[in-house]
């Protein structure tokens, strides 16, 4: 039965591929990178997400750092099958008809697994229909849960469309796709002829949902006005019955955890959030990380080949990094920050040297992740460019269209970089993306993370620098809680033997960061440089083997899927 899949996953974005661009940040590359693990392990899984045609947006900036948004446009036949198959799903009274294009993921032995990305740009629809699938996290709350609706219901009926009937396991990214969960019951119901009240009904349901929160951000949280999902979905019995109102909204996420037999956080640490955010359901952890391969650079590819062989099927063989002789830990680094320097000189004219201590930072440009820190004390932070070591910094990353406070930091970083102009050279890359990713996380010298703790749920980019043997600077929260050890895989943004502080204290904060640039970051990567060597093969060793999507996958399978 080569068409059987145990698992699905439901993901309103899947970065797969820098051609699709149907992703707005970690969330979605997350999924991606799971996916692609679970292909290498050949988990048996399918995944569903929408096709987003007009992508998230295409990031411009002007001399002031102002953010223009600009239509993606990119060709969904170039990397996808349309399939024949049809569904239907009721909104606002009309029947919407929903179709699929089949991605084909290829893991490292041979399995795939089949990506499909619903469509419902189709000349049967009504033409405001026919656009539901065009823009990722674009329109109004309206269009949110029409798309949420075509994830989750229509996902689940397409999933039965394409012949998959042994499905186990549905497994929710992120509440976006919580309402699989209403048509699952809707199923049972039907199937078994019971009330969707039955507690039976509703205990099967549960034993085959998994639900994965990723964030404790309040706007990460979907909740819809009653009267909203009243007239899209229509007088659903289920929604009234079973209680799932958090005050007076329709609360997607509450509906996820009340249908999920395994809840879980993606770092040990959020975990522990999540799990006071919602004291009455058993969350656990399960902590994130990124596709070993997808995120290693060309040169540090090499490298694993020559020291690390067998890498490529095992994540695990990165933990014998301390063997590779340093010499060629360093050449490798610097022929990958010579092509992200290339880029960086070619494209924006940054006249940026490769001796010179470069710092990445690269992310959403969300308020929490305060992406201006570093400029919090401009007169300090040139007297340490002056007085300890020159250095340069690279900046990327799209701030949401609606997101007012989110552009304003962009504009503040352009800002600081005129205040900085002669002392220190501050490039902003424009439309982050995978590619870019990619080379800002293998080609700077340390990559740096100063979100307000506890908001960063886990963080994958550092991940991505660990394989690439880049050490962090960062606040103690996410999965760096985890995979930090002082002075051994990087640098804490804390005081040294005081438990992590939390909060968004700037000065508290900015102070630690420059404390460890000035003393120990800088003065090491100058003027010790074989201990820096070592920190970054510590990275790779202790962090890297750990800190990826194998060993996240085999944690799903093991705790998740397989112990309901
Ligand atoms: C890895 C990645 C992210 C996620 O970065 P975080 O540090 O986890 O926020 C976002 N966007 C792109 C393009 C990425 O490659």
């Amino acid at each position: 039965m080569i068409n059987e899949r145990a698992i699905a996953y439901f993901s309103m974005e899947i970065a797969l591929h820098n051609g699709i661009p149907t992703y707005s940040g970690g969330l979605g590359i997350l999924a991606g990178d799971m996916l692609k693990s679970a292909a290498d392990l050949n988990v048996p899984m399918v995944a569903v997400t929408l096709l987003h045609e007009k992508g998230y947006f295409h990031q411009q900036l002007d001399e002031n750092g102002n953010q223009l948004e600009q239509a993606v446009s990119w060709d969904p036949r170039k990397y996808l099958e349309p399939l024949p198959g049809t569904v239907n799903v009721e909104m606002e009274g009309r029947s919407v008809k929903i179709r699929a294009w089949k991605y084909e993921l290829h893991g490292s032995r041979g399995f795939t697994i089949p990506v499909y990305f619903l469509d419902t740009n189709l000349g049967d629809n009504d033409p405001q229909d026919r656009s539901l699938t065009g823009q990722l996290y674009g329109g109004d709350a309206r269009y949110r849960l029409c798309q949420e609706i075509i994830l989750g219901i229509g996902g689940i009926r397409m999933l039965r469309e394409m012949g998959h009937h042994a499905i186990k396991k549905y497994h929710m990214n992120e509440g976006h796709a919580g309402l699989a969960v209403l048509e699952l019951l809707n199923e049972a119901h039907r199937q078994l002829n019971k009330p969707e009240t039955d507690p039976e009904t509703i205990e099967s349901v549960r034993r085959q949902c998994v639900f994965t929160t990723h964030t404790p951000v309040a706007a990460g949280h979907d909740r819809f006005a009653p009267d909203l999902v009243r007239n899209i979905l229509g007088e659903q019995e289920i929604i009234r019955l079973n209680g799932f109102h958090e005050g007076q909204n329709f609360d997607i996420t509450r509906l996820a955890l009340n249908l999920s037999g395994y809840i879980n956080g993606v770092s040990r640490k959020h975990g522990n959030v999540a799990r006071s955010m919602f004291p009455e359901y058993p969350v656990q952890s399960i902590t994130n990380g990124v596709h070993s391969v997808t995120w290693t650079s060309e040169p540090f590819q090499k490298l694993y080949d020559i020291f690390l062989p067998g890498w490529r099927q095992d994540s695990f063989a990165l933990r014998h990094a301390l063997n590779i002789p340093k010499e060629a830990v360093w050449a490798a680094h610097l022929e990958s920050k010579q092509v992200l320097l290339d880029l960086v000189n070619q494209n924006e004219k940054a006249g940026m040297d490769v001796p010179v201590f470069t710092i990445g930072f690269a992310r959403r440009a969300a308020l929490y992740k305060r992406a201006d820190l570093l400029f919090h004390d401009i007169a300090r932070l040139k007297k340490i460019a002056t007085e300890v070591g020159p250095l340069q910094v690279i900046y990327a990353g799209k701030a949401h269209p609606q997101d007012r406070e989110a552009k304003a930091i962009i504009t503040k970083i352009f800002h600081s970089r005129r205040a900085l102009k002669n002392h220190i050279k501050v490039i902003y890359l424009s439309n982050y993306d995978m590619e870019m990713g990619r080379l800002i996380t293998a080609g700077v010298d340390l990559w740096l993370n100063n979100p307000v703790s506890p908001l960063e749920a886990s963080g994958t980019s550092g991940m991505k620098a660990c394989h690439n043997g880049v050490p962090q600077l960062s606040i103690l929260d996410g999965w760096w809680a985890e995979g930090h050890m002082e002075g051994v895989t990087g640098w804490a943004i804390a005081q040294d033997g005081q438990p992590p502080a939390e909060g968004d204290d700037r000065n508290r904060d900015a102070a630690y960061l420059y404390h460890k640039l000035e003393n120990v970051i800088i003065p090491m990567f100058y003027r010790d440089r074989e201990k820096y060597i070592n920190i970054m093969k510590h990275c790779i060793a202790l962090n890297a083997s750990f800190f990826n999507t194998q060993r996240m996958v085999q944690e799903y399978v093991t705790n998740a899927y397989l112990a309901l």
